[in-house]
This record gives C-alpha cells, structure tokens and sequence, in this order.
C-alpha cells in the first residue's frame, strides 16, 4: 500500500520534471534560434546601411568622373575612405568594417577600431567563406595596447574576449574599389540572456518539484483510500463463520466500486460453498455414526454371552452387515471426493450397451423377484459409447435398485434402450412412490432423501429394509456427466418415476476436462 502511494507519487512527479525539462528545452532552443536571427539581421542590416551610405556618395559623380570613395592619405596606412564617407559611416552603431579590392580594410567602425589587429586580421581571413546567405562567428580580442582604445571598451564595460556573430554582404561594381562590407555584432548579451533564462528556470524547477510531489502524494493518497477500505473489511473476514458479510459497494459504479462488487459476489460463492461443506460433513458423520453405535452394540452383547452362545454369533452377524454397510458409505465418500478433485479414472474405451444393460436386466430380475415385482425389458437397441464399463454398469444398477427400492409389491419396473442419431438412451421406469415435485430438484444432492427416517434402518432393527445413503443419486449424475451425458428424471408421487441416462454414441462425445462439482447443497433435515 505504502509502496504504491510512494510508486505513484514517483511516477508523477518523474512525468513533471521529464514534461518540464522538454518545455524548458523547448523554450532556451526557440528562445536561442530567435536571437540568433534576430543578431543576423541586426548585423545584415548595418552592412546593408553600410553599402548605401557609400553609394549615396558615388551617386554625387559627374559624368566623367567618378566620385571617389578611397583615398590615400597615409602611405604607411593605404587606402582609407574619403572624409565625405567617413563622417557618414560614423553614425553606424556597431560593428562594420569596408574592405576593398585589395583585401584591406579601408574603414572600420568605431566598435572595429576596439579590436585588436589580429582579431581583425581573423575576420578577414574568414570573410572570404562567407556569403549572403552564411553568417559566422569570430572570436574576438578587444585592443589592450593602445590605452585610449582600451578605456573606451572597459568604460563600456565590454569584455576584453568576445563573441562576434558576423555577415558578409558583396557591393555593387559600381562601388569599386569597396568589394565588400563586414557587419557584426557581439553575442555575449544574447548569450548572457539565454544562460539566465536557463538560470531562472533551474531555480524554480526544485519549488515546482516540491509542490508536485505534495500534490502527488496527497492525490494518491486519495485514489488508493477506497482500496485501503476494502482490505480492511476484507480482513474482518477472517473465516467460514464471518462469510455472511459483505463489503460496502459505492454507488459511484466506478473501478472500486466493481472490485468490491466482485470480490461481493465471491465471497457469496464462498459462503455456498463452505455451508455446504459443513453441512456435507455433519451428514457424513451422522451417517457413520449410527452404523458405529450399532457395532459397538452388538460387540458388547457379543461379548457378554458366554463364547460360541447362538446370541453371540447373531450379534457379531449383524456387526458385520454394519461394518459393509460403513465401507459402502466410505466407499461413496472416496468416489464423490474424486470426482470433485476432477481425478476419476475413467476407463475409456469402446464398449457396447447392450450386454451391460442385459447383465443389469438380469440381476434386476433376481432382485425383482424378491421384492415382488415384474421387471421388464422391451426395448434393447445397441449401442456403442466411449466409455468405463464398470462405472457405466454401476449407473445403471443404481438406478434399477432404486426403482426396486421404491416400488412396492405388485409394481412393475422397466428397462429400455434407445438410440438416436447421435445419442442413446437409456430409462428405468418404475410404478413405484415417486417423488414430490417439490423434492425433485433435490434429489441429486448428497445425502439427501425423500424420507430420511424410513430409509434408514433403526438400530438393532433387522430385516429388509430401504436403507440407502442418499448418494447413489449424486454419484449416478457423475458418471453421466464425466461421459459427456445427462441424467434427468420425470416422476409424480405415487405414480412411478423414470431416470433416463442420455449418452453420446461413440464419436459424438465430448467429455468433459472435469465436470464441475455440484454446490453441497444438502437438504437440512434432521432424523
Ligand atoms: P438412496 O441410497 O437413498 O436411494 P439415492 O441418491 O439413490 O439414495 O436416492 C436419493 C433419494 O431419491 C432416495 O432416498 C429416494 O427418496 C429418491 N429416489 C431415488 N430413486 C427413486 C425412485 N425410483 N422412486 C422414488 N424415489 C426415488
């Protein structure tokens, strides 16, 4: 919890200081691309200022002669311009300086004449390359020898080593012999400019940092306080008892709110679950109680009769029928346990119906003849499944000794195989009880019966008697289910049932991974 808070406050604050650091250098790149075509046409146009003072001067030339623009006053020095265009070049603020055709300068501005010579020097050696279109840089030196030049420059305050950022623009031919003019201008203003720019911004970047991770931590604080909520109820839950509670849900509908709702609705399942299982577990011991205090029961009458008494072995007898009748519990415990694992170790093959349901017929006929009924068999279409024989066999068993089971004397019971293009089916149909359609959607559930105190014997009690358990049912629609079937019923109390075993025919079927287990919903009832 605390590491997502800090996570997210992370998160957001990286995003800022990566969004500003883009607009920071978005704005000293602009801001540095602005001045620098700002200084270009400062110092364009003073070249350009340049050039027409000089033509202003050539325009004054008679017809046959014309005006000249350079003179030589001083043979040590060259050519220099006439005082005419000197005067006019002075009023230029900034860098310029006129060059003619001989490569020499024959004006320099009052800001050139601050330079040292071999700065100049530089700037004529790099004027060639330049072009209308190019502008250059000079690293320049301001004049340190001459001390009336060297208080000007330092009473400007100018630094003794500057940047130029300088522009060559070409004269007329008829302004010879002035070949070219040299504009220029500092850019160490510019460039102070842009380094307080990038000054200031890095002095509010670390309060802008500061503010957004207080502003981050606070909101995601916030975000995650419903979460916070959640897992505190959700550890009020602490076991099976507590699972009738239910986590708040915000009207709001928003992600929260469904997680909750989410999280609602398993807890729900849970809930199912876990009461089926306890009650599953009470039936289940209930179940082996009984046969337990009959046993105890008849070892203690057994073994207070002197030994080999006829009492004695009556007593040990019917110990014995309860100790089959726990391992059958048992034994249908361990069958419904694997089948909820999803580990039933289904056999499967190729078999044929027809003599497992004649084999099943003719032990119905034996039972059948016992209780008093006439069992039949119309219909035995053959069929071929993919299927366990043995547990097939068991199915349909169950079903024959229930319809057995349930029909009194007199009844009749029948046995039937149909099949369809893709299915077979197969249905005991008995004259028996049958079930209250209230009870029907029970009937599938573990441990339940319709009579729970008639089916089971009383103890001591002897003789024939109904006595299931109230699982062959649960199990039979398990079988059906792991084969890719169904088990449906049709019954009306005191009319009869019919239990009708619906099977893919082989290559038809498609078996499930692992039937799901059925909730434990067993019935309530109490003996
Ligand atoms: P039992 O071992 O008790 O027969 P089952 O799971 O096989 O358990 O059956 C569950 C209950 O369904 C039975 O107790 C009985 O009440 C009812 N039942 C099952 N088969 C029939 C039938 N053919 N006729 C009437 N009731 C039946």
């Amino acid at each position: 919890m605390a590491s997502i808070r800090a996570r997210l406050t992370a998160t957001y604050a990286a995003a800022l200081v990566g969004t500003m650091l883009v607009f920071g250098a978005t704005l000293w790149i602009g801001r540095g691309a602005s001045v620098q075509r700002e200084l270009e046409r400062y110092a364009g146009a003073q070249a350009n200022i340049a050039l027409r003072l000089t033509a202003t001067i050539r325009r004054k030339s008679k017809p046959d002669a014309p005006a000249p623009l350079t003179e030589i006053r001083d043979t040590l020095v060259g050519p220099t311009v006439v005082p005419e265009l000197y005067t006019l070049l002075e009023a230029i603020p900034d860098f310029v300086i006129l060059v003619d055709d001989h490569g020499g300068i024959v004006y320099g501005s009052r800001e050139a004449r601050l330079l040292s010579s071999q700065s100049l020097q530089d700037i004529l050696t790099s004027a060639p390359g330049l072009n209308p279109s190019t502008v250059g840089r000079a690293q320049i030196t301001r004049d340190t020898i001459d001390p009336t030049r060297r208080k000007a420059w330092e009473g400007r305050g100018l630094p003794r080593d500057d940047d130029l950022l300088i522009v060559r623009r070409n004269a007329d031919p008829t302004l010879a012999p002035i070949q070219y003019v040299i504009g220029g201008t500092s850019v160490g203003p510019s460039d102070r400019a842009q380094r307080e720019l990038l000054g200031s911004m890095l002095a509010v970047a670390p309060f802008v940092l500061l503010v957004s991770l207080v502003v981050a931590y606070y909101m995601a604080g916030n975000t995650l306080r419903p979460l916070e909520q959640v897992r505190a109820e959700l550890e009020a839950i602490t076991d099976g008892r507590s699972l009738h509670r239910r986590l708040h849900v915000e009207s709001s509908g928003d992600e929260m709110a469904r997680l909750a709702a989410t999280l609602n609705d398993m807890i729900g399942r849970l809930e199912t679950s876990f009461g089926g299982l306890r009650r599953f577990t009470a039936d289940a011991s209930h179940e082996l109680k009984t046969p337990l205090t009959v046993m105890r029961a008849n070892v203690e009458r057994a073994m207070s009769v002197p030994p080999g008494a006829a009492e004695q072995l009556v007593a040990l007898e019917e110990a014995l029928q309860e100790l089959t009748r726990m391992a059958d519990l048992v034994d249908s415990l361990l069958t419904l346990a694997r089948f909820d694992e999803g580990r039933f170790d289904l056999h499967r093959e190729a078999i044929e119906l027809e003599p497992i349901v004649q084999d099943v017929f003719e032990t119905a006929v034996i039972l059948g003849e016992a209780a008093g009924l006439q069992i039949s068999m119309p219909v035995l279409e053959s069929a071929t499944v993919l299927g366990d024989a043995a547990r097939l066999r068991q199915l349909f068993l169950n079903l024959v000794t229930n319809a057995i089971k349930y029909t009194p004397v007199g009844g009749t019971v029948e046995l039937s195989v149909r099949r369809t293009d893709e299915t077979v089916a197969v249905s005991v149909r008995d004259t028996g009880i049958g079930i209250a359609a209230a009870d029907l959607p029970y009937i599938f559930e573990r441990f339940w019966r319709a009579d729970r105190a008639r089916s089971r014997r009383a103890p001591g009690e002897r003789g024939a008697e109904r006595g299931g358990f109230g699982l062959g049912l649960a199990i039979s629609q398990w079988i059906a289910q792991a084969h890719g079937g169904a088990l449906t019923v049709v019954s009306r109390l005191t009319r009869g049932s019919t239990f009708t075993v619906t099977l893919p025919l082989m290559g038809e079927q498609v078996i499930p991974a692992a039937a799901a287990p059925p909730a434990y919903a067993v019935h309530d009832g109490a003996d």
